[in-house]
């Protein structure tokens, strides 16, 4: 197929970006943004690259029985979530297909993937928003999302995944910026000020944390941006991050704070968190709950020791230190491991204990220091766990549980691929709905030692 050229085709399957995937006449891939499954479409290509094109639906001839009418007025423009077209079921059962496919695929390993846990729950379920904020083509500034693929942000300020809150919020910043003369921040040219609004929720407080992220080390007239925000009765905190970095990175490593509170109190399974706007959180708290009670049920902790690598501000290992003989956490972001320090404190949590270091380095240091481990639980980014940090989990602590939390199942499954070769054996498999109406799952995996 070349570009511009069209033709019927069907859409067999998901990428996991979430695209439709159709096959033309001549064999070659096409990739299918807002196709469903079962749809037959014509199709125009509108990108080809070597191995595989891009194409989008002209019209469609028979819909799939999955398809259902997009509740977000952005869908198909906006970046965020790619299956708002198709039945919420539908989308379980690939998310549940995929984690298989990449277990098998990649990992080689034929196992049983458990139901996609979820509580159903498609909007709304997010506590934290990240808008970036830009000057759109006349002259007024502009807060959204970005576009699929791309940094160009379209405009919207309530978003069906957020909170109702902070539409209020993006409004009022807005109104502020365009009101004062604010500039927005230039990813070409590294100039302007406001780089993001960048929000997060407490459903325990019912509060939401107000975070600029800004090009700079201060706002003209921000005090009267603080009275605006203020206003609102929800507003507990407003903080400035520092972000002065030509770079994609979001924040920057220094804070602020204008007004109040610079976190956000939430709770977990019973247990109390302080959460800095640097440190990471889980932004579905509902489904965080359901998925640390099936890591807490994997792990079996009772009496154990146990090493929650990846930490971030410690709410896995709090969250069941209760039964648990000792907890040793470990997170690179120092923000987030004093965020646990304090969090376990907080809870009067005496048996747990944090070290700020990679994981392969203060894995390896504690296992030349004698440290055993039962259960080792890791929760690392998408690009996974190392094979160094495999091994020395493996061959040194050879803890008899390992739980793994993933949130990339393409790397979960290389890493499992390892863990295998090193004498651990699959059990249980469950992915988890963390995001749905986007392409992402989490999944947890629990190990034993042969
Ligand atoms: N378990 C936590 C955080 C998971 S996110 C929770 O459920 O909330 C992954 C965490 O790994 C982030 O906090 C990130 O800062 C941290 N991280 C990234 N690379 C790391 C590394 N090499 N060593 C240790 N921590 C790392």
């Amino acid at each position: 197929m070349k570009k511009n050229e069209k033709e019927i085709m069907e859409i067999i399957d998901y990428s996991t970006d979430g695209f439709g995937i159709a096959k033309a006449s001549d064999g070659m891939t096409v990739f299918v943004p807002n196709g469903a499954v079962g749809d037959k479409a014509e199709i125009l290509i509108v990108k080809e690259l070597k191995k595989f094109c891009f194409g989008k639906v002209l019209n469609i001839i028979t819909p799939s029985n999955d398809r259902v009418e997009p509740d977000c007025e952005v869908f198909s423009r906006c970046g965020g979530c790619c299956f708002r077209h198709i039945d919420y079921d539908a989308e379980l059962k690939y998310k549940q297909k995929r984690v298989a496919d990449a277990i098998l695929r990649i990992g080689g390993i034929d196992t049983k993937v458990n139901e996609v846990l979820s509580n159903k729950k498609t909007i709304r379920y997010r506590n934290k928003g990240q808008y970036p904020v830009r000057k759109d083509k006349n002259g007024k500034i502009i807060a959204g999302f970005y576009s699929l693929h791309s940094h160009l942000v379209v405009p919207c300020s309530d978003c069906v995944l957020q909170p109702k809150e902070f539409k209020a919020v993006v409004d009022a910043c807005l109104d502020f910026f365009n009101q004062y003369n604010i500039s927005a921040y230039d990813e070409q040219t590294g100039k302007g000020l406001v780089r993001h609004i960048y929000l997060r929720k407490s459903d325990y407080e019912n509060k939401v944390l107000v975070c600029l992220v800004i090009n700079g080390e201060s706002i003209k007239n921000q005090e009267i941006l603080v009275e605006n925000l203020k206003k609102f009765e929800f507003v507990s905190g407003i903080v400035l991050n520092i972000n002065t970095k030509k770079s994609n990175v979001i924040l920057g490593d220094k804070n602020k704070t204008l007004y109040d509170k610079d976190y956000i109190s939430e709770t977990l399974l019973g247990v109390k968190f302080k959460i800095s706007p640097l440190a990471f959180f889980q932004v579905n708290r509902q489904m965080t709950e359901k998925l640390y009670q099936t890591i807490a049920d994997f792990a079996d902790v009772k009496d154990k020791i146990v090493l929650d690598l990846f930490c971030g501000a410690g709410t896995i290992g709090l969250s069941i230190a209760k039964t648990a003989k000792r907890i040793i956490g470990v997170e690179i972001v120092p923000q987030a491991v004093e965020n646990a320090k304090g969090n376990a404190k907080l809870n009067g949590i005496e048996n747990a204990e944090y070290i700020c270091d990679t994981a392969e380095n203060a894995a390896k240091t504690l296992d030349e220091k004698g440290v055993k481990a039962d259960v080792v639980i890791l929760d690392p980014p998408r690009k996974g766990a190392s094979e160094k940090l495999i091994n020395t989990v493996c061959n040194g602590f050879a803890p008899k549980r390992v739980v793994y939390v993933s949130c990339d199942p393409a790397t979960l499954a290389r890493d499992l691929k390892v863990f295998k070769s090193l004498g651990y054996k699959i059990q249980k498999v469950q992915p988890v709905d963390m995001f749905p109406r986007t392409a992402h799952v989490e999944t947890v995996v629990l190990m034993t030692r042969i």
